[in-house]
C-alpha cells in the first residue's frame, strides 16, 4: 500500500513530502520543516552532500571502469536516507568461567611424558563503556548496502549540520518510519547483545550476563547515497554511492565478473593445486621416518584435501556470474571510551 506522493505537502512552503503509511517523522526536502508524531522539536541533522552533476558524472565513469564500456546506467536515486545515532552508556555485570588446557610432565627417566589437564578460570566483573549505535530509521524496505551506510554515519556523525533548504535541495528525504522512542529500545538491545557475544566469546560457560543502558542522546542524521542499478551483458546489478560532500566512493556494488577476472581466478586454482602436488611430492621421503603417526597422516591426507578444495573452488568462483564489492565494513555499534 502506498499513498500517492501529491497528498503530502509541507505545509510551510508545499513540496511534495515522502510519507509512508509508517512514517513518525517527515522532513521536507525543499525548506527543512520536519515533524515528528510524539515531539515537535526534534531536529533532523544532515550531513553535507557533493553536487548532483558531480556525482553523476562519477557514477558514470566507475560503472564503465567496473563493468566495462557496455555498462549502461539505468536508475539513479538521489536518497537523504535516515540513520538514528543513539550515545548508550552501557553497564555490563557479568559472571562465568572459562577453561584453560596446560600440560606438565609426568614421570622419570624413560617413563616421562607430557600430561595435559583443564583448570577451571573465574571471569567476572563489569564492562563500563559508552557506545554509539546506528540504527537505520525505515522498517520494511531494505536498502541495498545499508551495513555500509551505517558504518559511514557513524564515521561522519560530526560533520552533520542543521537541516537547511539548500543542502536537501533535489534530494529524495527519507523521513524515519521509526518513533524516537522505538529507536532508544533498539539501541540498547543492540548493546546488551554486543555485550553477551564479546562476553560468550571469552568464556566457556556464562552463568550471569545482565546490561543495563542509559541513553545520553540521540540524532536523526540524514546521510546523502546515490542508489544506482545499472545494466551489463543482459544483467542488472545495484550500486550505493556515498554522496557525502568530498568524499566520493563506492560503498557496495555488484559487479559482474569479467571474462579476464575468470581466467585469472581459474589459474590461482590451478596454481594452488600444483603447490599441493609439489608438498605432496616434498612429504612422501618423509613417511616412515621418526616423525609421529598422527602427523604422518596429516600429510598423506593434507594436499589431495588442499587439492580437492581448490577445485572445488576454482569452479564455484568460475561459474559465479557477479561478485560484492564492499568498501567501508559493515559496523552498527562503535565503542567510544
Ligand atoms: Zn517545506
Amino acid at each position: 500500500m502506498s499513498y500517492s506522493v501529491d497528498e503530502f505537502r509541507c505545509s510551510v512552503c508545499g513540496a511534495p513530502i515522502d510519507v509512508s503509511p509508517y512514517s513518525v517523522v517527515v522532513v521536507c526536502g525543499y525548506c527543512g520543516w520536519s515533524s515528528s508524531v510524539e515531539s515537535a522539536g526534534l531536529k533532523p541533522l544532515v550531513v553535507p552532500p557533493e553536487d548532483r552533476g558531480f556525482l553523476r558524472a562519477w557514477l558514470e565513469k566507475i560503472v564503465r571502469s567496473k563493468a566495462g564500456k557496455i555498462a549502461t546506467v539505468r536508475d539513479v536515486r538521489f536518497l537523504m536516507v535516515p540513520v538514528w545515532v543513539v550515545y548508550v552508556n552501557a553497564s555490563t555485570r557479568y559472571n562465568g568461567y572459562r577453561t584453560e588446557t596446560r600440560s606438565r610432565r609426568v614421570g622419570t627417566g624413560k617413563y616421562a611424558r607430557i600430561q595435559t589437564y583443564d583448570v577451571y578460570v573465574p571471569v567476572k566483573g563489569v564492562i563500563d563503556e559508552k557506545l554509539a549505535i546506528a540504527v537505520y530509521g525505515r522498517r520494511f524496505e531494505s536498502t541495498f548496502g545499508i551495513g555500509t551506510v551505517k558504518s559511514s554515519v557513524l564515521d561522519r556523525v560530526r560533520s552533520a549540520v542543521e537541516l537547511e533548504p539548500s543542502l536537501t535541495k533535489g534530494w529524495d528525504v527519507l523521513g524515519s518510519e521509526f518513533s524516537q522512542e522505538e529507536v532508544l529500545e533498539a539501541a540498547k538491545t543492540r548493546v546488551a547483545d554486543e555485550h553477551r557475544r564479546r562476553l560468550e566469546s571469552m568464556t566457556t560457560k556464562l552463568y550471569d550476563c545482565y546490561t543495563t543502558a542509559d541513553v545520553a542522546g540521540a540524532r536523526l542524521i540524514l546521510y546523502p547515497v546515490l542508489e544506482a542499478r545499472y545494466e551489463s551483458g543482459g544483467k542488472s546489478y545495484r550500486m550505493i554511492i556515498d554522496g557525502v560532500k568530498g568524499s566520493t566512493r563506492v560503498l557496495k556494488a555488484e559487479l559482474p565478473i569479467t571474462t579476464s577476472a575468470r581466467i585469472i581466478r581459474g589459474l590461482a586454482a590451478a596454481a594452488v593445486v600444483f603447490a599441493a602436488a609439489l608438498l605432496a611430492s616434498l612429504l612422501q621421503p618423509l613417511i616412515g621416518t621418526e616423525i609421529p603417526e598422527e602427523l604422518q597422516l596429516a600429510m598423506t591426507v593434507a594436499p589431495p584435501a588442499i587439492a580437492g578444495f581448490a577445485g572445488f573452488l576454482g569452479s564455484m568462483m568460475a561459474t559465479a556470474v557477479q561478485r560484492i564489492s564492499k568498501t567501508v565494513e559493515e559496523i552498527d555499534i562503535r565503542v567510544l571510551g
